[in-house]
């Protein structure tokens, strides 16, 4: 996709009218109580819309739609074909509102409109056509059996998914979440995150124009601990599919237990490791991946290779190419401008939080070798600037924690086991990278890392057909992938007496 000169992205933005009422039952309409919520624009302190705030009577009203919706088979029941048509409609259509997504994520939660247009569009319309194609990938089986019997098991869909997402790819999540869900057969209720509900509320449009029938893809944007706590207790709701925090997932199993045991995925938080290894060829080459795997996105990403395990004798002359790489390939600026690299995180709430971390690890003993200014930014935006520490032990608060900005820890190991162990010590386990020349090395590590995702000579590269997925408390669910469609159905055992 063009990213268009600076200037225009502006008049885009300006001339933007989102949607921001509820949209359940294939109508747009104001919660029931009337009550609206302010999105800010983080660059800005300004806002951005009005939005109409769900509470537990909204969640309500969509999950009991959409579980009639289900039985009454309108979309559960459509032929495949047609479900196929639909969805794949709905991804032609993303990429034709490409424009209008890119300018809703980035004024909401400050990513820059380049990322927009090089990776959360182009992902999301993916996924979309992924899961559509995918829908009649996944089978059943007949067992062999006894004579005198046929076994078959059938894979079926689940009912209502509610989908709960975060706010740092909001458009990308809800797309990783609602895909599957719909592309199985089931309905669904997304409650987006507030400070981002406008590029999901935006889709929930298209699916209708796409020819989705009413009540089968309702979206309820609200206050976590009210609309998405009542979607999450809802006994009309089979399945959560959740991504965010570890201390919100921990209560979406609470949720489960306390309802109707309803299945749960949780995506979850990570503190994953970038380990070079002293072998590494090109070190400048890749001090500029391992800054793209830290601070890309602000470093508001998931899988943020935050931990950086450097072979010792290397320390010194990595450390310092990184914060070069880090100085010149990632300025913060206007996100608007196609040219910025980097744009504030997501709210001041947030920016002050980041801070508290930085600020721990001054405490703890960390030598910060780059960031810590804040004058060049106005006092309304949320800028954080890149931020590296040297002199951190395995053990250190900035080392353990997800700190979710653009905050790197550089930590010195003695050699493959030691880097390994100092990787695996720590309670998250989402993703690792691993840089070496030394074949036998990578592959051992990639056996031995405790995490979901393991990339070797690279970091963050991957297709759909990559499981995305944690381990320990990086939660336990499978996103992009088949993996995920099954995960949005259930199997049922059919045995039938022959004789
Ligand atoms: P969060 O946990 O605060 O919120 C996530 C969602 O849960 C939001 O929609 C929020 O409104 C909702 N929520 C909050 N409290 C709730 C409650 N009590 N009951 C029900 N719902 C509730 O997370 P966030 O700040 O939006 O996102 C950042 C987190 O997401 C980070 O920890 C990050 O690592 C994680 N994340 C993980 C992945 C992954 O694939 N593993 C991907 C993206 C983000």
């Amino acid at each position: 996709m063009d990213t268009k000169a600076h200037g225009n992205w502006h008049a885009i933005a300006r001339a933007i009218r989102p949607e921001t009422r509820l949209l359940i039952d294939g109508t747009f309409r104001p919660a029931a109580d009337g009550a609206t919520f302010a999105s800010i624009n983080p660059t800005t302190g300004a806002p951005v819309a009005d939005i109409a705030c769900g509470g537990a009577q909204d969640i309500d009203l969509a999950t009991s739609i959409a579980a009639k919706r289900f039985r009454d088979g309108v979309w559960s029941r459509m032929p495949l074909r047609r479900r196929v048509d639909i969805l794949t409609r709905l991804a032609e259509l993303v990429a034709e509102h490409r424009e209008t997504f890119a300018v809703l994520d980035t004024l909401e939660m400050g990513k820059p409109i380049a990322e927009m247009c090089s990776i959360d569009v182009p992902a999301s319309v993916l996924t979309i056509r992924f899961m559509a194609e995918g829908l009649d990938k996944i089978a059943g089986t007949c067992p062999v059996t006894n004579d005198g019997a046929l076994h078959y098991i059938l894979r079926q869909p689940l009912g209502v998914v509610g989908c709960i997402t975060p706010w740092n790819y909001p458009l990308m999540m809800a797309a990783w979440k609602v895909a599957p869900a719909l592309a199985a057969g089931n309905s669904v209720v997304l409650k987006p995150a507030e400070d981002a509900s406008l590029s999901a509320l935006l889709l929930g449009r298209l699916f209708l124009e796409a020819g989705g029938p009413d009540g089968v893809f309702n979206v309820v944007p609200g206050p976590g601990g009210v609309a998405g706590k009542a979607l999450a207790l809802s006994h009309d709701v089979a399945k959560i599919a959740f991504t965010g925090s570890t201390a919100v997932g921990r209560q979406m199993y609470r949720y489960a237990a306390d309802s109707n045991l309803k299945a749960v995925s949780a995506e979850l938080g990570g503190k994953s490791p970038q380990i070079i290894l002293e072998d590494v060829e090109n070190l400048t080459k890749v001090a500029a991946t391992v800054a793209d795997g830290l601070f890309g996105n602000q470093g508001e990403v998931c899988s943020a290779g935050t931990r950086i395990l450097v072979a010792r004798p290397l320390m010194e002359e990595f450390a310092d190419l990184l914060r070069q790489e880090a100085l010149t390939r990632y300025r913060p600026g206007d996100p608007l401008d196609p040219a910025t690299t980097m744009g504030p995180l997501v709210s001041k709430t947030h920016q002050q939080r980041v801070l508290g971390h930085i600020a721990t690890a001054v405490e703890e003993g960390g030598r910060r070798i780059l960031g810590g200014a804040l004058d060049p930014y106005p006092e309304a935006s949320a800028f954080v600037e890149p931020t590296l520490f040297t002199g951190v032990g395995n053990d250190m608060a900035i080392a353990r924690n997800e700190v979710f900005g653009p905050v790197g820890a550089i930590i010195a190991h003695d050699g493959p086991d030691h880097a390994v162990a100092l990787a695996n010590d720590n309670p998250y386990g989402l993703a690792a990278g691993i840089w070496t020349t030394n074949l036998g090395a990578a592959h051992r590590a990639a056996r031995d890392l405790e995490c979901g995702m393991v990339w070797i000579n690279g970091y963050m590269n991957g297709d759909m057909s990559q499981p995305w997925s944690g381990w320990k408390l990086s939660g336990r669910g499978r996103d992009k992938c088949l993996d995920a469609l099954v995960d949005s159905t259930h199997s049922k055992s059919v045995w039938v007496t022959l004789e």
